[in-house]
């Protein structure tokens, strides 16, 4: 689903990535581990071309973003309709659920597929109250963001992402700004998007739910990948000590 070869960023001489190289299968779901300011997050955003990569290729899909070969040989920044096209595939969710405040639930699920695909507003109302009834709030259609709780309103923010049915979901710390108990309702919508074959890439530091749910787990320190496999070996039985001591703080 996403290929990434020999992927390079600078943000001006700092080097956030380095040569990174890996994929994310059609179906897999994979957890993306690492310290802060390891790069985690510039990479899931070269992924949906917040940011062009300055070395290396992104493939999504099949198809090459950031950049697009117009001529053998030729790149040229990749056109605005290419870029739209390639973004609908891709469903983000932030730590921050950004939901627009003056909408309710349903509203807010109701947007993208009106403003950007055109449905309309009958078909993408039903669309939306299937999309709130996955993620377990059907019974909050109505509600503004504020008289939900973060973990409610983070679902709603999924329930957005799903709405324009993207072939993957990228997650960046879904759950990182939520109150303690509330992390769990967001990580079980997460993990029955998984039972249902969703192709996922996870950024968390929520190594139980690694463990549980992907199928490959990936640890990035300082801009590079350490360390990527089945998710026991890399989580309790790492190589690097790097890792090793990662993953034994975090436990
Ligand atoms: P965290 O766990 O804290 O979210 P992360 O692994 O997601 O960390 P990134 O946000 O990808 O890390 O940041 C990696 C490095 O890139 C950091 O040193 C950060 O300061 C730098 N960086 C990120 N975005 C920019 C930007 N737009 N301009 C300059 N530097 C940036
Ligand atoms: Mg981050």
């Amino acid at each position: 689903a996403v290929d990434i070869t020999h992927v390079s960023k600078r943000f001006g001489n700092n080097e956030v990535l380095t040569d990174i190289s890996f994929d994310v299968r059609e179906g897999e779901v994979v957890c993306l581990l690492g310290p802060s300011g390891s790069g985690k997050s510039t990479l899931l955003r070269c992924i949906n071309q917040l940011e062009v990569v300055t070395t290396g290729d992104v493939l999504v899909f099949g198809k090459r973003v950031g950049y697009e070969e117009v001529a053998p040989g030729t790149l040229r920044v990749t056109s605005p309709e290419r870029l739209a096209e390639s973004r609908r595939e891709i469903g983000m969710v932030f730590q921050r659920f950004n939901l627009f405040p003056h909408m309710t639930a349903l509203e807010n699920v109701m947007e993208a597929p009106v403003q950007v695909r055109r449905m309309p507003k009958v078909e993408a109302a039903e669309a939306a109250r299937a999309q709130l009834k996955r993620v377990g709030l059907s019974d909050r259609a109505e509600f503004y963001p504020s008289q939900l709780s973060g973990g409610q309103q983070q679902r709603v923010a999924i329930a957005r992402a799903l709405a324009m049915q993207p072939r993957i979901m990228l997650f960046d710390e879904p759950t990182s700004a939520l109150d303690p108990e509330l992390v769990g309702e967001v990580l079980s919508v997460i993990k029955q998007l998984a039972a249902e074959g969703m192709t996922m890439l996870v950024v968390t530091h929520q190594v139980q739910f690694a463990l549980d749910v992907a199928d490959r787990v990936v640890f990035m320190d300082g801009g590079v990948i350490v360390e990527e496999g089945p998710p026991v070996r890399v989580v309790e039985h790492a190589q690097s000590e790097r890792a090793r001591k990662f993953f034994s703080e975090l436990r």
